[in-house]
């Protein structure tokens, strides 16, 4: 298996999960960004946004839950925080299997890009 995320999802490269379920799981960024740095992914292969299919969409929405969950979690809640998806080589996506950043801890950059 050469996806990371996907050897990660099996076990094979171990992490500490914060959170998972039967379609999802959470990690810390292996390079944080910010104080908190936490990766969603759907626990299937899906390269990226662009790849989603029209009935797949409702694993954003559950990313999202469990983004919210984990913020509240790690007591960024309230101050903010920020869920970045990137998609593709000029969106900067670099692991091809479809992830959502959580940033939070420090006042984040005013610029979007
Ligand atoms: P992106 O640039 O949106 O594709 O983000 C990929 C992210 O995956 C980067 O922030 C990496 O630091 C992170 N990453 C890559 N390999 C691992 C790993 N084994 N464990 C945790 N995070 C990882
Ligand atoms: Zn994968």
């Amino acid at each position: 298996m050469e996806c990371v995320f996907c050897r990660i999802v099996a076990g094979e490269l171990p992490v500490e999960a914060l959170y998972q379920d039967d379609d999802v799981m959470a990690f810390r960024d292996i390079n944080p960004l910010a104080p908190v740095h936490v990766l969603i992914i759907p626990k299937r292969h899906i390269t990226s946004l662009a790849a989603l299919a029209d009935d797949d969409t409702t694993i954003i929405g559950h990313m999202v839950r469990v983004a919210n969950q984990l913020a509240r979690q790690e007591g960024v809640a309230e101050k903010g925080y920020r869920l970045v998806i990137s998609s593709g080589e000029d969106g900067g996506q670099v692991v091809p299997h479809l992830h959502m950043h959580l940033l939070g801890g420090r006042r984040l950059s005013d610029r979007l890009c």
